[in-house]
């Protein structure tokens, strides 16, 4: 892929034989994308010989946890603050995965900003912070970190794929974690994490990126096993959830936009866990008058928000103008804030209803 210089191959092989301690960071409530490049990155670093620590702001949700590997150390913030802090610190190079800046790494920002170590940048958002990192691979002309770090590997190491010495380990059972002891490999991870963030196979899609399943496939990723994972082992309650929103909770206005707002009240009545909501904010999308989806799930004194959008309508400008946030042209999220945004938790409807009017006005 063009994306991926040389140059930057050189400096990204150089760097990572001169560092020792390793630290490898992505965003807060990390995702399939964030999880499969943590996990891919850190598995191909091991394998280099290399100490690596795989740091997370939050501990990640039941339903993906199928993408860590036994053969990571990994430290969540939320639960392991001091541990975290000190990876960070005694790490001398950092790679920060799936987004673009410190902030996105909320509890580690502070430790990332005062980290003497050298620090390399792979992502697909949009408004890199190019300046507070060495090396630097970032394009939105990419499904996502895992697949850029697919071709950042691959180009760094060869063909992996058909090597005989080959790094990515390919074979596994997902289904059997239990007694299998590489249960998720670097290119089951890459794959997961690429199929997740193009919602599999239905957004953010380049020629790239077939070649990229392509070649995985043909490795032999399991893409059914994680298919299995991903979107045939979720609770009764998530369906619930997603039926009860839909038919109750689901808002339209004339404007062609739609939200939901996700309260506690409702989250507790569901008994619905991290990410199980995951998906809810493409429905809306699916109507045809409908060119902005926004959805609310209440938190610790905000909302977080996540706003889809179609081709046409900028998802990212809505989420940077009324929401704090940015992301992709067509994937964003940010918050809002209770208490200075808003008064009162139960003031957001109308703080949305007049965004989405203002912005589309
Ligand atoms: P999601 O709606 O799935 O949580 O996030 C969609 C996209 O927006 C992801 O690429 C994510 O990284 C980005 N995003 C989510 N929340 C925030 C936020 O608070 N700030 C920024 N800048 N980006 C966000
Ligand atoms: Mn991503």
């Amino acid at each position: 892929m063009e994306q991926v210089h040389q140059e930057n191959i050189q400096a990204f092989r150089s760097m990572i034989r001169q560092a020792s301690r390793m630290a490898v960071v992505a965003h807060t409530h990390p995702d399939g994308d964030a999880l499969g490049s943590c996990t891919a990155l850190s598995l191909w670093l091991a394998g280099k010989g290399k100490k690596v620590t795989c740091v997370l702001p939050d501990t990640p949700a039941d339903n993906l946890q199928f993408i860590l590997s036994p053969d990571v150390r990994y430290l969540y913030f939320d639960t392991d603050a001091s541990a975290a802090e000190a990876a960070i610190r005694e790490a001398d190079l950092v790679v920060q995965l799936d987004c673009n800046h410190f902030s996105r790494t909320e509890g580690l920002e502070p430790f990332l900003k005062a980290s003497t170590a050298r620090k390399i940048l792979i992502d697909h958002h949009l408004n890199p912070d190019r300046e507070s990192f060495e090396l630097v691979f970032s394009t939105p002309e990419v499904s996502s970190a895992s697949e850029l770090l697919y071709w950042v590997l691959k180009a760094a190491d060869g063909d992996f794929s058909t090597s005989p010495s080959a790094p990515l380990e390919m074979t596994e059972d997902l289904s059997c974690r239990a007694q299998s002891r590489h249960l998720i490999s670097i290119g089951t991870a890459l794959l997961t994490g690429m199929t997740t963030d193009t919602n599999n196979f239905a957004n953010s899609v380049f020629p790239s990126t077939f070649r990229m399943a392509s070649e995985l496939i043909a490795a032999g990723v399991n893409r059914d096993a994680l298919l299995e994972q991903l979107y045939n082992s979720c609770r009764e309650n998530r369906v619930r959830l997603m039926g009860f929103m839909q038919y109750e909770g689901l808002k339209i206005l004339p404007e062609g936009a739609a939200y939901m707002i996700l309260t506690k009240d409702i989250m507790t009545r569901f008994n619905l866990r991290e990410g199980e909501s995951e998906g809810l904010v493409n429905v809306p999308l699916t109507i045809g008058t409908v060119k902005l989806s926004v959805l609310l799930k209440e938190d610790e004194g905000h909302f977080r928000v996540s706003v889809r959008s179609k081709k046409g309508t900028s998802a990212q400008q809505l989420a940077a103008r009324f929401f704090h946030g940015g992301g992709h042209e067509n994937a964003s999220g940010g918050k809002l804030h209770i208490g200075t945004d808003i008064s009162r938790a139960d003031a957001a409807e109308a703080y949305v209803v007049d965004a989405l009017k203002t912005f589309l006005a």
